[in-house]
């Protein structure tokens, strides 16, 4: 490093301790000056002192917002983890577990139970992740740092109001680094406006009440505007030679006029069958035309609503049909180097740390240490450097 880069390195370095030292300053300023309008909004004064008493800013959640992700996953890694065996057997014992709680949802908000367990699975994993970031804290920071404080404000105030009305204790409260928390993974506006209090307890409970998120979930897409009389959609054999360019979610065509350009169900069945030839479809098909190609109808964009992601959407779709007793897509996707579920990305964490490679907890979660190592494995066999994990990687290390 010459003079003047070590100088402007040190100047940086300087200027970034400023900025945090600066920060755990102005925090306590910023939080005062929110006093007011968290009244405004409906936040008593003893409630706010209550719930904001110590708190601290996390910084570490400023580079999370950030941090764009480096590494574009490719649809079939994404759904290989989200869909797997592990998810379907667990979605298959949950809808046994809670059956007569799912048949009182359905029947009071329209929405089946494998829907309704499949969000589940792929919003918490049943229950099982939350996130770990005190909503608080988390909230609190965004409201005075970053980029998006207006908004993050009203789901701070927000926030201040569950807590304030009693529904979730406070040291219970925790959720993505963003705010989302709970079973459902609701931001703290959607959960006023929308959470049930499904067991009758007075509370309306997405952290420790099943019943409550299940009947909350189902009200979301209810509201979303779910139709009980139709499915999500369908995968489709395209007739050769389609032109699918400006094709996709949002462009709706008849199911009459798609059957009349070719399209049928897997093995062969109208597109038509069961439902009115009327009906708005829209053609997906996220890799490509020579990839899987569903039909998607209006229930399809309830369910996209709920996080704003058509690959999101996919994985609830595609689970809840498992739930139903359908096997994989059978279109295969176009790849020669298929993804990983989460026992086979537990496996290669294992094999990678069997092989020296300091991988950090084995958890199926491949960041950023699976990926170095996974590079450094690849050079070695030969293969082609992307610290992408795939079967192919997989079996040569077995
Ligand atoms: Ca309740």
């Amino acid at each position: 490093m010459n003079a003047m880069k070590y100088l402007q390195a040190l100047w940086l370095c300087m200027l970034l301790t400023g900025a945090a030292a600066q920060a755990q300053t102005d925090f306590p300023s910023c939080l005062y000056s929110l006093r007011a309008p968290a009244k405004a909004a409906g936040v008593r004064e003893d409630s706010f002192a209550r719930f904001t008493q110590g708190l601290t800013p996390d910084m570490g959640i400023l580079d999370k917002m950030s941090n764009q992700p480096e590494f574009k996953m490719p649809i079939w890694d994404y759904l290989a983890a989200l869909v797997d065996e592990e998810r379907v057997a667990e979605g298959l014992a949950q809808l046994a577990r809670h059956k007569d709680v799912l048949d009182k949802v359905a029947a009071q908000y329209g929405v089946d139970a494998a829907t309704v367990v499949a969000v589940w699975g792929v919003e918490s994993n049943f229950g099982q992740t939350f996130g770990k970031y005190p909503l608080t804290q988390a909230l609190g920071t965004l409201s005075c740092f970053g980029p998006r404080q207006t908004y993050f404000r009203g789901e701070f105030f927000a926030t201040l109001r569950i807590l304030q009305a009693g529904h979730i204790a406070p040291e219970r409260l925790v959720g993505s680094w963003a705010g989302a928390f709970g079973h459902t993974q609701f931001m703290p506006t959607t959960f006023e406006r929308l959470a049930q209090d499904f067991d009758g307890d007075g509370r309306r409970d997405l952290m420790d009440s099943v019943p409550d998120a299940l009947a909350s979930t189902a009200h979301f897409l209810n509201k979303a505007g779910w139709n009980p009389a139709q499915v999500w959609g369908f995968e489709v054999q395209l007739p050769v030679g389609l032109d699918i360019s400006g094709e996709g979610r949002k462009h709706k065509r008849a199911l009459s006029e798609w059957a009349a350009k070719g399209l049928t169900q897997m093995g062969g069945g109208a597109v038509t069958s069961g439902l009115a030839p009327s009906t708005p479809a829209g053609l997906m098909t996220p890799a490509g035309a020579k990839g899987p190609a569903f039909l998607v109808l209006r229930n399809f964009d309830a369910i996209y609503s709920y996080n704003a992601a058509e690959s999101y959407g996919l994985a609830i779709a595609h689970l809840s049909d498992r739930l139903r007793g359908a096997g994989p897509f059978a279109t295969p996707w176009p790849t020669d180097d298929a993804g990983l579920s989460r026992a086979e990305r537990r496996e290669i964490q294992t094999l990678l740390n069997q092989r020296g490679h300091d991988i950090g907890v084995i958890d199926g979660m491949l960041g950023d240490k699976t990926r170095i190592a996974v590079r450094a494995e690849q050079t070695r066999l030969g293969q082609e450097v992307t610290g992408r994990a795939g079967q192919k990687l997989l079996r040569a290390l077995r």
